[in-house]
């Protein structure tokens, strides 16, 4: 089965699998690592997301992949996104708090 980016659904090509520069892990709650689910986003998504929510806001209100599709904020990056194969993207950073790790 191939694995795919549960963000964007962009398919993960075999070669890049275990790259933590084309695909990471992602913890939808992230203060609370340890119980949190976690779900397998393609890098530039999960940047994405890093990017333009807090982690409050991710425990509070975007702490499943649906709310996370869903979201104003992403809606043009998604639609950007599955618009291209690239893996290595540079997301802008914004200067909010950005998950450690
Ligand atoms: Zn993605
Ligand atoms: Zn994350």
């Amino acid at each position: 089965m191939p694995t795919t980016c549960a963000l964007c659904r962009r398919q993960i090509p075999d070669e890049r699998i275990g790259d933590p520069q084309a695909i990471q892990e992602h913890h939808l709650r992230p203060e609370r690592r340890a119980e949190s689910p976690t779900v397998v986003l393609c890098r530039p998504c999960h940047d994405q997301i890093h990017a333009v929510f807090t982690n409050e806001e991710l425990r509070e209100s975007h702490d499943t992949v649906e709310a996370l599709r869903d979201a104003d904020r992403l809606e043009g990056y998604i639609d950007w996104i599955r618009g291209t194969d690239k893996l290595d993207i540079d997301v802008t950073t914004s200067n909010r708090v950005r998950e450690r790790r």
